[in-house]
């Protein structure tokens, strides 16, 4: 019995709908997840995620969960699902990202890597193995193998190595996930799982690709994930400070060769024009912390683009963020205001903005499955694509 299940409702070109099931919900992909670092979605409380947003899944940082408040307190209080409250899907990363990007002092060898927390200088040891005991102690349904992210940038030597380290991560990050699922040390298992939808109760397992922008490392790299063999694929290493145009060109390059018939998954990714074009390239799950990232600093995305709040010229604009969004804060509160509460250091700016956001990048998506249920993707992706352009030369023009 598997974990999950994802059958493909409708395609127009690579594009593709389809239907994820986990043991805790039902997920329509193409799908963006929104980013709870800290077992939160900042500035956005549950209630709203499951009525109004009506986010299926969401994500969990296990770096972050695992410095504070700890996998012995996670777990005494019956896993991350219980202490939060939140029932629905959890996908947890492999704390791998932010152990390379936050902190210092790394020493990486073969078992894994040492570092000191961000927060009080205590050193630390991450391995494909504890990275598994953390995500089993979390209980998440979807859990990711710890690899390693080399830069954007790096060279094709840096980059195979780093792919080849990676690979036999992913085969520990296995071996140890198989244990921990045999030991039922998986706090989120539904026992019943089995009767109500088929599902083993379990979690699933998501293996990732690197390579960075080298295409024939990213060929090389996919076929030893894929012959590992998953519940689903991740694309890693990307919007990691590498140039757009190579993001766009891996995503050509690598998603269509991924395998068919399991949902594909592109990390850290992006803007709601850098989603729209993954989708064409078929990738069909998101996560971004600029909804709520941008929030705080008051940048709304809107269908023109971008805006930032602080704008002088919004003083007096009695219209709301997105006149043709339908979420709660544009139906009823304006440019203005918003712009008074964050001149005003309100926290409720940022909530707003925030609430706003991601409901502007689920309502994307939305469309987007719409649309090529319709068999009209491709008339949405240039529409869309458009009016940013447009917005963008109007922003340009006003001289901002
Ligand atoms: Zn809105």
């Amino acid at each position: 019995m598997n974990a999950i299940e994802w059958q493909i409702t409708a395609r127009e070109g690579e594009a593709r709908t389809g239907i994820l099931r986990t043991r805790r919900s039902e997920i329509e992909t193409p799908v963006f997840m929104p980013v709870g670092t800290q077992g939160t979605i900042k500035g956005v409380r549950f209630e709203w995620l499951e009525t109004e947003l009506d986010a299926r899944i969401i994500l969990g940082n296990t770096y972050h969960l695992w410095l504070r408040p700890g996998v012995e307190v996670i777990r005494a209080l019956g896993g991350l699902h219980k202490f939060s409250t939140w029932d629905r899907s959890l996908l947890t990363d492999s704390g791998g990202f932010q152990v390379f990007s936050l902190t210092d002092l790394r020493k990486l060898n073969e078992d894994g890597v040492e570092f000191r927390s961000h927060i009080n200088g205590d050193k630390m040891f991450l391995s494909p193995e504890i990275s598994m005991d953390i995500q089993a102690a979390l209980g998440s349904e979807i859990v990711m193998v710890f690899d390693e992210c080399p830069p954007g940038d790096a060279g094709i030597d840096v980059t195979r190595k780093s792919l080849e380290l990676t690979a036999r991560w992913a085969k520990r990050s296995k071996n140890r996930f198989v244990e921990l699922q045999d030991e039922g040390a998986d706090t989120g298992f539904i026992p019943s799982a089995a009767e109500i939808n088929n599902l083993s109760g379990q979690q699933a397992l998501f293996g990732i690709v690197q390579g960075a922008g080298h295409l024939d490392l990213r060929g090389e790299s996919l076929e030893k994930t894929v012959d590992i063999g998953f519940d689903g694929y991740a694309i890693g290493g990307l919007s990691v400070g590498e140039e757009k145009p190579v993001m766009y060109e891996v995503l050509e390059f690598l998603a269509p060769q991924m395998p068919e018939n399991a949902p594909r998954y592109l990390m850290g990714v992006g803007t709601p024009e850098d989603l729209v074009e993954a989708v064409f390239h078929g990738v069909d799950m998101f996560d971004c912390v600029m909804p709520t990232r941008n929030g705080r600093t008051g940048s709304a995305f809107v269908s023109s683009g971008k805006l930032n709040i602080r704008n002088a010229k919004f003083a007096k604009d009695s219209e709301p963020l997105d006149s043709e969004c339908p979420c709660s804060v544009c139906r009823r509160y304006s440019k203005a205001y918003i712009r008074h509460l964050y001149q005003s250091n309100e926290m409720l700016a940022a909530i707003l903005i925030s609430h706003h956001n991601l409901a502007f990048f689920l309502d994307t998506m939305r469309q987007v499955r719409q649309s090529i249920r319709l068999g009209m993707f491709g008339q949405f992706r240039h529409d869309f694509i458009a009016k940013i352009r447009e917005g963008e030369k109007e922003f340009k023009a006003s001289g901002v």
